[in-house]
């Protein structure tokens, strides 16, 4: 009356998760800010910035995402609407 042992072990699952690759143009979106506003790290994830479309301070940076918004105006969006939104051609 005894359980085998060796079939709970048998049951190791190496769920192997494929690293999500890094979305096209990450870390761009802190070169082509800076190019515009002058940006300071804001905590570990966030760079901040006075807005390059409204000049507020409440200007924000996510390179980690690769987005940006603005808490005052509500710009925001990834480094393609940015460059659009600022009317630089790539
Ligand atoms: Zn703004």
């Amino acid at each position: 009356m005894s359980v085998p042992a060796d079939t709970l072990a048998a049951m190791d699952v190496t769920a192997v998760s494929a690293p999500e690759p890094e979305p096209p143009g990450t870390g761009r979106i802190a070169d082509l800010v800076a190019a515009y506003t002058p940006l300071s790290p804001l905590g570990k994830q966030q760079l901040r910035g006075n807005c390059p479309f409204c000049r507020s301070p409440m200007f924000r940076v996510r390179p980690r995402h690769n987005t940006f918004h603005c808490f005052s105006c509500g710009a925001g969006g990834d480094a393609r609407m940015f460059a659009a939104k600022i009317g630089h051609q790539p």
